[in-house]
């Protein structure tokens, strides 16, 4: 079992103080703000963006109790999320990157910001990263990186490469166009799954290069990146040469990775929660598809948000809890 505890920065003195922190505003989190909103606790959610979780991505659903006919995932998230802001949460657009959990309150450092929770909903989801390419994990963090919004700056007038088809890949390929001397976007699918008006800003930008269809199969360098290797849609294989790469392919790995070891998981690679999605942290909790043994169902996922909602009201309000089963 892994269990290590980070050191992290002491918070600022200003930052305002939530009841509750939800990491994720998929139908898990948003739910669960739907819940503590409602019970009159002060609710922020955060999430990296609408269009990036497993809902987020899906064009169509049919079987979400009450919503009869079809509708896309993007659009039933953002009835859900009114529906939160409607009893008074608040979201923010921004991705953690790293937690202090065990502070009072706790910390959550983001992109764009801290902030500070007295209780926190793990509902990041398992669009992660599982496998990667030959080179990737050995040049990590010397020109291979998943954040353009943290790394950009490092490369002022270099030629880069953005991996993903997503809308948190356009967004970070644009951002970078205003560092990069060169943006290669390489799309493994022929279309990109994102807003419309951001795809033509992307697609029309002076700087950038758009690859469809091609699949990464390789970082090369020594000691830093030097190039990428791709293979085209007529299946031959493509040297591009690049100063860094920066990922965005998902895949069906739960995300944890902003956690850097501070909570215990099983052997599997799971994070262990009690029966009202407790983990090993008191006062933090985690929902959704970010649990390895969960069904990966839209409803399902909305309703353990509500039960670790319901939890936490108890846990703040200093209420009993009472079941306390550790096999899940
Ligand atoms: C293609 C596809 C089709 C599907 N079809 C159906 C269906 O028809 N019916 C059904 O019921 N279910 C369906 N599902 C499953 C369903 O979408 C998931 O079970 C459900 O979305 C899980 O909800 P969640 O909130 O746990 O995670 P997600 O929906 O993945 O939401 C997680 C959220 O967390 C955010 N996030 C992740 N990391 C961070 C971070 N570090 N900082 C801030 N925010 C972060 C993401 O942006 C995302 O918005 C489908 C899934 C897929 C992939």
């Amino acid at each position: 079992m892994e269990f290590n505890f980070q050191l992290t920065p002491s918070i600022p003195e200003q930052e305002e103080v939530y009841d509750v922190a939800i990491i994720g505003g998929g139908p898990a989190g948003t739910t669960a703000a739907i819940y503590t909103a409602r019970a009159n606790l002060k609710t922020l959610v955060i999430d990296k963006g609408i269009a990036n979780g497993a809902l987020g991505i899906t064009s169509k659903i049919a079987n979400y109790p009450g919503i009869p006919g079809e509708i896309s995932g993007e659009e039933l998230v953002r009835r859900m999320r009114q529906q939160a802001e409607s009893f008074g949460a608040v979201f923010v657009q921004d991705r953690i990157q790293a937690t202090d959990l065990l502070s009072d309150p706790k910390v959550l450092f983001g992109n764009n910001g801290t902030y500070t929770a007295r209780a926190v909903i793990i509902a990041t989801g398992s669009m992660g990263r599982g496998n990667r390419v030959p080179g990737e994990d050995r040049l990590l963090g010397r020109g291979v990186s998943y954040c353009a919004t943290c790394d950009a700056a490092f490369f002022r007038d270099a030629e880069v490469a953005v991996v993903g088809s997503s809308e948190e890949a356009v967004e970070e390929a644009l951002f970078l166009t205003q560092f990069a001397s060169m943006v290669h976007f390489l799309s493994p699918k022929r279309e990109i799954h994102a807003d419309a008006e951001l795809v033509k800003e992307l697609t029309e930008h002076p700087k950038v290069i758009v690859y469809w269809g091609v699949t990464l199969r390789e970082v090369l360098g020594e000691q830093k990146v030097e190039a990428i290797r791709y293979r085209t849609p007529i299946g031959t294989e493509e040297t591009l040469p690049v100063d860094c790469v920066f990922i965005y392919l998902q895949g069906g790995h739960p995300i944890t990775d902003f956690l850097g070891g501070q909570l215990p998981l099983n052997e599997g690679g799971c994070l262990m929660v009690d029966s009202e999605y407790q983990t090993a942290i008191a006062g933090v909790y985690a929902v959704g598809d970010v649990l390895c043994n969960h069904v990966k169902q839209a409803v399902v996922a909305a309703a353990e948000g509500a039960v670790a909602a319901m939890a936490v009201e108890k846990h703040l309000r200093g209420r009993k809890k009472l079941v306390v089963d550790w096999s899940k």
